[in-house]
């Protein structure tokens, strides 16, 4: 889909996996104009597809472009073209529980700016590709590094949206902490330097008896859609849910830790290691996210009733 700054995006194209044509001045080449999305197709027992709160991502799309002052595709036209691209792709959903059709929006200036400013024009896409499970056989628990050196985000920045510079600058931590056997990286709040934000890719929640914790998404975090349905989930099994700062130091008297996220669902994390001191979680999978992961995968393929109406079946 294209548009320019002042249109709405006029049509939908289907094409073959390929590149695009960019000129080398366009705004997202120069200046960063470009946000991306992330969701999953699940193919049900019945041979159905279902996609997972689409709407949800079509909305954070939208409050980026607000931020990144781009326009965007309206949340129909968002819906509309993720189910285009999964009946195209239909014969690429993997069977019931072997994986899903990772779909990825993108949303690019792709008009010629020179100087410091908003392209006058835009594309909107989306490129498939099946995925396995994020844990082929069987969970195994994230050792996170806790960062003290780079940060993702800071307050006024972009944090809270999914834009893709975001990403390149977290890379060199990312890249530090694989080199050192850890899974990920657990990033720290730029101001204080003390309170948990998140992963790279995925929110984080700590359980201490029946109150589970997350950050607060205030504009450094992104405010994830699995997160989100995590809570709603843990509400509907009686626990309480607090999103709040959480010290660093509080993770060591958690019973579980868990990062939630399109890719990884409900991941447990086994170990944490801050100041050079590593602590272990002798839980393993945890009780509540086993409950959290079970219940949500669940609703993602279509095996439970879906009494909240997230999911949406493709024709
Ligand atoms: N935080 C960041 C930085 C991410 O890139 C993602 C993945 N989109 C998440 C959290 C989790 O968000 P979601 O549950 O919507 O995939």
């Amino acid at each position: 889909m294209k548009c320019s700054q002042d249109e709405k995006f006029s049509y939908g194209e289907l094409n073959h996996y390929g590149n695009i044509e960019l000129s080398p001045s366009s705004g997202v080449l120069n200046y960063g104009q470009g946000l991306l999305e992330g969701l999953k197709a699940y193919r049900k027992v019945d041979g159905g597809l279902l996609l997972f709160r689409p709407e949800e991502n079509a909305r954070r799309l939208q409050l980026g472009a607000e931020r990144m002052c781009m326009p965007s595709p309206s949340t129909e036209q968002f819906i509309n073209a993720v189910k285009q691209t999964v009946a195209a792709n239909k014969r690429w959903v993997p069977p019931p529980g072997k994986g899903s059709l990772y779909m990825r929006p993108l949303l690019l200036g792709t008009g010629a700016i020179l100087g410091v400013a908003p392209a006058p024009n835009y594309t909107f896409l989306i490129y498939a590709s099946p995925v396995a499970n994020y844990f082929k056989e069987g969970m195994a628990p994230l050792s996170l590094f806790v960062e003290d050196d780079f940060h993702r985000a800071t307050p006024g920045g972009t944090g809270g949206i999914k834009t893709i510079g975001n990403y390149a600058p977290v890379m060199k931590a990312q890249i530090r902490a694989k080199k050192n056997g850890f899974s990920d990286v657990l990033y720290l709040d730029s101001v204080n330097k003390k309170y948990i934000e998140e992963v790279s890719a995925s929110n984080v929640f700590i359980v201490k008896g029946n109150m589970i914790s997350t950050p607060a998404t205030e504009g450094t975090i992104l405010a994830g859609i699995t997160r989100k349905s995590v809570i709603d989930i843990a509400h509907n099994y009686g626990y309480q849910v607090v999103e709040r700062p959480i010290p660093v130091t509080e993770l060591t008297d958690a019973d579980e830790v868990f990062c939630t996220g399109t890719a990884v669902v409900v991941a447990p994390v086994g170990s944490i290691t801050y100041h050079g001191k590593r602590f272990e979680y002798k839980t393993g999978l945890g009780a509540v996210s086993e409950k959290l992961y079970s219940t949500l995968t669940a609703i993602q393929m279509g095996l439970i009733e879906d009494k909240m109406g997230w999911t949406v079946e493709i024709d």
